[in-house]
């Protein structure tokens, strides 16, 4: 019974998620591999196993890199595949990682006020290995970021 349950629910996910993505298998792959690794990180480190839905979508407006939302609890990823374009690396080594803390965020019970950005959010993202983690304070700090990523 388990194995079929399984079964289906990698059956299901198969589908949707090349029907939905018809993006290079390259990328396809290396999403699925930061997703693996970033699973083992969660067991390894917060003995969680759950299986968290990551879609990758061309729904969303291209401004936006990553979601993750929380209904019924639910918790779905969503990848923006816009993104994918012009920004493959920061998709993979930073978006993966910032929502999956997003999505432990909300597994661990915590009321994230505002945007959600907490410290026990950075803390969990930099633990599954992002490697930037920003806690987006406000917009200035934002445009400080922004201004020093030019010099
Ligand atoms: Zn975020």
């Amino acid at each position: 019974m388990a194995v079929a349950m399984l079964y289906l629910l990698f059956n299901w996910y198969d589908k949707k998620y090349f029907k939905q993505n018809p993006i290079s298998a390259k990328i396809q792959e290396r999403v699925f591999k930061a997703e693996q690794k970033v699973l083992a990180l969660i067991y390894n480190k917060f003995h969680i196993q759950r299986h968290i839905p990551l879609i990758i979508s061309d729904e969303f407006h291209s401004n936006l890199y990553g979601l993750t939302s929380y209904k019924d609890k639910n918790i779905k990823i969503y990848l923006n595949k816009k993104r994918f374009k012009e920004s493959e690396n920061y998709m993979i080594e930073e978006v993966i990682p910032h929502e999956y803390a997003h999505a432990m965020v909300f597994l661990l019970g915590e009321k994230a006020p505002g945007d959600g950005h907490t410290a026990l959010w950075q803390k969990i993202c930099l633990e599954l290995e992002g490697k930037e983690c920003i806690q987006y304070v406000d917009n200035e700090t934002i445009i400080r970021e922004k201004m020093n990523s030019f010099f």
